[in-house]
This record gives C-alpha cells, structure tokens and sequence, in this order.
C-alpha cells in the first residue's frame, strides 16, 4: 500500500504551502458538490494537502472515513484526517486510528472535540481522552508512523484561564508527539505573529500553520466569530456594513480582507496557508489567483 506524504515534508519544502479543509457532507447534494470542489481545487489551486474534519460528538465517523478515502484515492490528495475524542472510548478511537491506517492515511488532526449541542461544558466519555495531548499519545501508541497536527489558538482558546495556560497546553499536545499545528481562524495577523512569537518563545519549535477563513459576509464573520472566539476587527465591520445589503459587494469586500490577511502573511515570511473553505471552491480560488497576481504567491 502506497502511504500519503507527511505533511511536515510538504511543510519542509522550499515553496509556499496552501491546504484545504473540507467538512463531511450531510446530504448526497453536498457529498456532490464537495466533489465538484476537490475537482475544481485540484486542477487550479493544485493544494498541497486537503483536510476534512470530524463532525461533533462523532457524529460523521464514516463520512470522514468515506470522504477521507475519497479525496484521497480519486483525487490524489495527502489528507489529514480528523479525530476527536467526543463520545469515544480509547477502544473505539484505536479502532479508527487503524482505519485510518489501513486506508493509506499518514497524517491525523488529533483533537478534544466541542461538547455536543445543548451541553455546556466538555464531557469525556468514561473510558475515554479528557484533552487532545491524551489523544496524541494515544495515536503515538497505536500507530507511530503517522504525523500528528493539532489545533492551535492566537486568540487563546475561549476555554483556557490564561493565554499563558493554553499555551502550556500547547506546549504539551507538541511534546506529546504533535509535530504540526493549525491555528482556528483569525481576522487580525497580530494575533497570529503575536502567537507565533509566544509559541517560539515557549519553545514550541514545530511548523504553525495560519488558518484563514474568506469573509463572505458580516452575518458569517459575526457567526464564527462567536463561534470560535476569534474577534472581529472593527475596520472588517465597517468594511462589510459599508456595503448595505448588496451581498456580492459584501462578498468582494469580505475577500478583499481576507486577501490583504494572506498578502500580509507571505510578505512577513510565513510559507503556509491553510483554507477554511466551507467545501466551496470560489473564494479559496479568487484568493489564489489574487496572491499569484500580486507575485506574493509563487506555485509551480
Ligand atoms: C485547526 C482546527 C481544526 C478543528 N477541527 C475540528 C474537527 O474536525 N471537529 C471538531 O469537532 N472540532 C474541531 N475543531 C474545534 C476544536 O475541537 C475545539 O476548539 C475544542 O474546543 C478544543 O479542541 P482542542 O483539540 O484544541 O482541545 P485541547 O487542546 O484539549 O484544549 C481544550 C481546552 O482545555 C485546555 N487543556 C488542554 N489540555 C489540558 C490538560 N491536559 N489539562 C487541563 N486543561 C487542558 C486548553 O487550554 C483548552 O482551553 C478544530 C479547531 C481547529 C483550530
């Protein structure tokens, strides 16, 4: 069997690196339009690896499976594959490190997970990881040879006392055996270089890469701005509100930022972007096409 790259090789690269993260459909018109999407991205943004995620409490443990092995196989992708600890016992979530295995995967995303809808606080399920530095290790164990990613936070995860509390935190998913990190979604870069300098500082040495979500509208950036605790610059809000209710003006707006985040970025030496693209391709490509246009971007 023929195993995906390492995501710390393609990181190792001399060249820029752009990553896609797709979600797990919930209907076959969106496992449809995914599809459309990988095939779009693949022949014009040609990513250098693609992640989907692991929908909450567990609750898409096949489709990732299923869109893991698709993105893979059919589109040649090096996917990272998500796990969350929600809802698992450490059994349930080694039988799934071995499926990923046996599916060709050589990359996971090892992560705590969100409490379910209706419930306040994170449960772990008696037999199970309490945090996703538990899961590092338990992927470490089960299966050595893959590399590990986890998430990180410029904004501090809402959840943590301390900004110097998660970043401890951090520090012990990486020494754990983590040997990348994403950020959640900023729309502000000095949180992410002001992160990048704690991480550094606190001896975090492995890749940290951005994690930029296209601003389409003010409702979305509001939304998962609230969402994922990252704070909505004033300016972007202006920005957006300026344009009334003319949602494609707001789109062009919202992009123009995101643009501006990722221009911003490259010019300060970052060498990857990842994309939450909400499996749609326009932005991500708009983005792209924009970066190359500007010489800020430089693929093959
Ligand atoms: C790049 C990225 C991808 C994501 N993908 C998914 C996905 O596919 N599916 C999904 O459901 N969610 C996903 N999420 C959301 C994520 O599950 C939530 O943000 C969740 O609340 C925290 O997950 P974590 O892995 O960062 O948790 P952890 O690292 O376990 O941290 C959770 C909280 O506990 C604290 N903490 C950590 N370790 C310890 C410890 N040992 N003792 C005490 N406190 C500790 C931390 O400071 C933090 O406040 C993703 C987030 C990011 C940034």
């Amino acid at each position: 069997m023929n195993f995906d790259r390492h995501i710390t090789s393609h990181l190792a690269q001399k060249r820029q690196t752009i990553s896609i993260e797709f979600s797990p459909p919930r209907s076959e018109e969106a496992g449809r339009q995914i599809l459309r999407t990988a095939e779009i991205l693949k022949e014009k943004i040609a990513p250098d690896f693609v992640s989907i995620t692991y929908g909450a409490g567990g609750s898409t443990r096949e489709r990732t499976e299923e869109y893991a092995r698709l993105l893979r196989n059919s589109f040649g992708f090096d996917v990272v594959a998500h796990l969350t600890c929600v809802g698992s016992s450490k059994d349930e979530l080694r039988t799934i490190i071995r499926e990923y295995r046996d599916s060709g995967l050589s990359n996971i995303m090892a992560l705590r997970g969100d409490p379910p809808k209706g419930q306040s606080d994170f449960r772990p399920h008696p037999k199970g990881c309490a945090y996703a530095n538990e899961l590092v290790e338990l992927i470490r164990d089960e299966e050595p040879a893959f590399c590990i990613g986890v998430a990180g936070y410029p904004e501090t995860h809402p959840e943590a006392p301390s900004p110097e509390v998660d970043l401890a935190k951090l520090k012990n998913k990486v020494d754990a055996g983590a040997s990348f990190i994403t950020t959640q979604l900023f729309y502000d870069n000095s949180h992410f270089f002001s992160f990048l300098s704690r991480c550094r500082a606190a001896g975090i040495t492995v890749p940290i890469i951005p994690g930029l979500m296209p601003a389409l509208s003010l409702e979305q950036v509001i939304r998962f701005g609230r969402m994922n605790g990252s704070s909505v610059p004033v300016e972007l809000e202006d920005l957006l509100k300026a344009t009334g209710e003319d949602p494609e003006a707001q789109r062009r707006a919202g992009i123009e930022w995101t643009f501006r985040q990722a221009k911003e970025l490259l010019e300060q030496g970052v060498s990857a972007l990842h994309l939450y693209i909400m499996n749609r391709s326009d932005s991500a490509l708009q983005l792209v096409d924009r970066l190359k246009g500007e010489g800020v971007l430089n693929r093959a």
